[in-house]
Parts: C-alpha cells; structure tokens; sequence
C-alpha cells in the first residue's frame, strides 16, 4: 500500500517520448529495468568506489556499491509507504555519471574543466547519459526515462538554482524533490559509511582499535557484540557491529522522517514538494553520529597516505589524457570528432564526456597508448 505522499506510477508526468504500457511492468518498473540494461551501468563494474582492483577483488566497487544503496533503499522506501519501484530505479542510477577513479578522478576531471571556464558534475553527466549517451533504442534517443526519474538524477544529492541552470527548468528546481529521491543521499551515506570501514579494515588500513577510539557508535555497538559473542572472532564481530550500525541508520531514517511527515502533516506528494526543506532525514543524534563516522573516514581512509599514491596517479592519468586530446582531437573516437564539430558544443566538454564515461581498465589502456 502506497502512502498519500508517495510518488504513484499512474500519475507520472511521463517520457520525452510517449511509449504505449507494457503488459507487465509498471512505468518505474521498466525504467529501473532500462538502467539494469543500460552500457553505463555495466561499466559501474570497473570503476574504482573507494579502492581499486590494485587491492583486491572483493572490495566493494561502484556497480556493488549501487547495488548496497539499492537494498537499503528498498527496505526504507517499503517501510515507509513510498514507490518502491522508484526508489529503486534511482538508487540503481545514482552513481552512473561518475568517472573512473573515484572522487579523485571526478575532482581532476572538474579542475580540468574549469580551466576552460566549464565544470563537471556528476548528477548532470549522469542525465546526459540517459537521455542521450546511451543508444539502445531505435525510436528515441537515450533511455527515455519518465521525468520523475530523471528529477530523482538531478536532485537527489543537492538543490540546483533556476538562475543557473535555465536548462533544467522542466524539473521544477523551486520544490522538493519526491520523497524517494530525498532517500538517496542518505541511503548512499549509509552504504558507503559502513563499508568502508568494512573495506579499509579488511584492507588493514584501519585497525578495530583505531576504529573504536575514531567512531563512538561503532565502539558503544562492539561492546554490545563483545558481551553478547565474547568467544567469536574479532572479524565476525567487527561484522556484527558494523551490521549493527547499518541498522541503527536505517531504523533512525525511518522512524525520523514518519515523525517528521506526522508533526508537518504531511499527506500527500505535494506538500512534499512544497514544503520550505527536505523531509528525509536522521534525528540530530545519529546525524551527528553520521557525520563523525564520515570525518573519521575522511581523515583516516580517504585521505590515508597509504591510498595517495593510487590517487596521485589518478589525477596524472586524467590530466595528462585530457589535454592530450585538447591538443590533439584528431586522436580522438570518430563519433566524438563529430560531437565536437557540433554547433554549440566545447571540444573540452566532449574531451569529458569521452573520459567520464572510461573505466578505470580502459583509462589506463589509453594513457598507456597516448601519453607513457
Ligand atoms: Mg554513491
């Protein structure tokens, strides 16, 4: 049962390009399917979350990743009363614009780019992937998602301004998002908060004593775990923590925002969208939990100088292959001459679409071609 504020497949605002229903699976339903089938989505497998393949091969990347946000996304969209379908269909496509490397290759590409007085966002990237990157389909370019999917890609991390972005106005950037495309952010900082602590110490970058001093809620759930499992081993109780702390998440997620729709009398899709702010969201303790967890991974993983060298290669890749093909277009894929031969169309931005859309395999093939 659909709740009164969740976004229902029958009133969607639609595709670009009007298709007939299919017989047995809803609007959301058949976009999230698209986005399964889609070339980008495929590509998820090589590219780098937070260790690359360096390490080893059961880390986490950015197609399982996608898939941890996916789950935990289902459950509190279901719990909820939301559009499952919906939820899920973001989650699925949440990370599709992103570049290979990670965050240093997003953070190069971006620097890159301003140096020609442009930018690279990954939410915008990942729209130009579905409405017109990806060819599947004879009668349309792109996926032809319906709009409240590709609303879900434009919002769900962060508010776009209408004096800025003129070319996003079809998607109303003065509301709120739906409350399916609120969820994303956080069930985004949910996986990767708790797997990464799972990655980096399995990758013995980060120690259980480390942890425990850094993060006080994973410290408050492992005494728990210790009293409950004294005898286990300390990995199956690290898991049992960590387990723990997703949970605790999830549930605070849940029963936050219910109370928070209760106390605004929120009933329907509408006073979502126009509600002053975003309804999703932690109660202030476990959001201050939350960020505590991310400053600890941020000071101690991301930033570690064990993964600084894998990050100063990164940026060098990009770099260097980006301005090798701003001197050199001719070197560039035919299709993509084309594209920068079009009216209107940088040949910087078309050097970005062509390495955005590069796994970090086929990145370093070509540095290794052009630029070693
Ligand atoms: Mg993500």
């Amino acid at each position: 049962m659909l709740a009164g504020y969740a976004v229902h497949v029958e009133h969607s605002r639609g595709r670009r390009y009007p298709e007939p229903p299919h017989p047995y699976r809803n609007d959301f339903q058949r976009d999230r399917d698209r986005v399964i089938h889609a070339r980008s989505f495929r590509r998820l497998e090589a590219k780098t979350q937070v260790f690359s393949r360096r390490h080893s091969d059961h880390f986490r990347n950015r197609l399982t990743h996608t898939l941890e946000v996916s789950q935990i996304s289902r459950t509190i969209a279901g719990a909820l009363g939301l559009n499952v379908d919906l939820a899920e269909a973001l989650a699925l496509v949440h990370d599709i614009g992103h570049p290979p490397f990670g965050h240093a290759g997003e953070k190069t590409l971006d620097a890159c780019m301003r140096e020609h007085g442009l930018s690279f966002d990954h939410n915008l990237h990942a729209l130009r992937i579905v409405e017109d990157f990806e060819q599947r389909y004879a009668a349309f370019p792109g996926l032809n998602l319906t709009s409240e999917v590709r609303e879900g890609i434009v919002k769900h991390s962060r508010d776009y301004s209408a004096k800025d972005h003129p070319e996003l106005a079809e998607y109303l950037l003065d509301q709120r998002p739906p409350l399916e495309a609120q969820l994303i952010d956080l069930t985004d900082e949910i996986a990767y908060n708790t797997a990464d602590l799972d990655d980096g110490y399995e990758a013995r970058l980060l120690s259980l004593v480390q942890i425990r001093r850094g993060v006080p809620v994973f410290d408050g759930l492992f005494r728990e775990v210790e009293q409950l499992y004294p005898h286990a081993p300390d990995k199956l109780k690290f898991n049992e923590t960590v387990k723990r702390e997703l949970n605790r998440m999830v549930e605070d997620l849940i029963k936050n925002t219910q109370k928070r729709l209760t106390e605004n009398g929120i009933c329907t899709l509408e006073h979502v969208r126009h509600f002053p702010e975003r309804l999703a969201a932690f109660s202030a303790p476990v959001n201050a939990e939350r960020r505590q967890s991310k400053e600890f991974l941020y000071d101690k993983l991301y930033f570690s100088p064990a993964l600084a060298d894998e990050k100063g290669d990164a940026e060098r890749i990009v770099r260097e292959l980006f301005s090798f093909w701003m001197k050199n277009p001719a070197a560039l894929p035919h299709n993509y001459q084309e594209k920068a031969k079009a009216e209107g169309e940088s040949l910087a931005r078309v050097v970005c679409d062509y390495i955005a859309g590069m796994t970090d395999n086929f990145i370093y093939g070509q540095y290794e071609k052009h630029c070693a």
